[in-house]
């Protein structure tokens, strides 16, 4: 391992080598991101967007070892324990999609604007069944993972459970709240009325701001 090429091997193998092959970033506005493989930390950002693809989901993203670890979550995430919300594992993403918010060209992949709804920091309460804390990537590898989420608009205990299928082979997760004082009955938003943490745009306003910008379809 130590002998490998570290540029080499990222752009080929990397933790971001599905996110680079799916796209083509003289097409897209999405970044192509660098991964800067961080402290295995507990604590990290995450980013939950809404992006109006084929069908308009939530993209749920924690910073995990240098890379959001990606799931898209269809019906978005609730403050009601008593919802389980079904999470399908996406490819990684890198650490600047944070804050992307944009239009992806129709035809491209996941073409279709894209809001960031929420932003904040988590901080892993992952546990083995002695109650012991275990690394979070460990417990995510394991299939089940619990954290806190401090957000603009979510907030307190969650957690991620693996249900079917194993790594890369049609995987699907629960992401569930957990009861505490932040529980409550309040669902996801209607994505269509939802506005941007960063900008407290619509998915229609950012829509109709790009359609105004400068581009290679654009008649002069
Ligand atoms: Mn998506």
């Amino acid at each position: 391992m130590a002998s490998k090429d570290p540029h080499r091997s990222e752009d080929r193998d990397g933790p971001l080598a599905d996110y680079r092959r799916k796209r083509d970033f003289a097409r897209t506005p999405e970044p192509p991101g660098t991964h800067a493989p961080g402290t295995s930390g507990d604590t990290g950002r995450f980013v939950v967007q809404i992006h109006d693809a084929t069908r308009t989901h939530f993209d749920f993203r924690l910073e995990v070892d240098g890379v959001l670890k990606s799931w898209a979550v269809p019906k978005g995430p609730t403050h009601d324990p008593a919802e389980k919300r079904l999470a399908v594992p996406t490819e990684d993403h890198p650490l600047d999609y944070r804050d992307f918010e944009g239009v992806i060209a129709p035809g491209e992949y996941g073409g279709g604007t894209v809001i960031v709804w929420d932003q904040g920091t988590y901080r892993s309460m992952a546990t083995d069944r002695r109650g012991n804390d275990v690394p979070f990537a460990d417990a995510l590898a394991a299939g089940h993972a619990s954290f806190w989420m401090d957000g603009a608009k979510l907030h307190g205990g969650y957690a991620l459970t693996r249900t079917r299928g194993g790594p890369g082979r049609g995987e699907t997760w629960l992401l569930v709240k957990r009861k505490d004082r932040h529980a409550a009955k309040t669902d996801a938003p209607d994505p269509w009325r939802a506005r941007s943490v960063l900008t407290g745009r619509t998915l229609r306003q950012v829509a109709a701001e790009s359609d105004g910008a400068a581009g290679p379809d654009q008649p002069d």
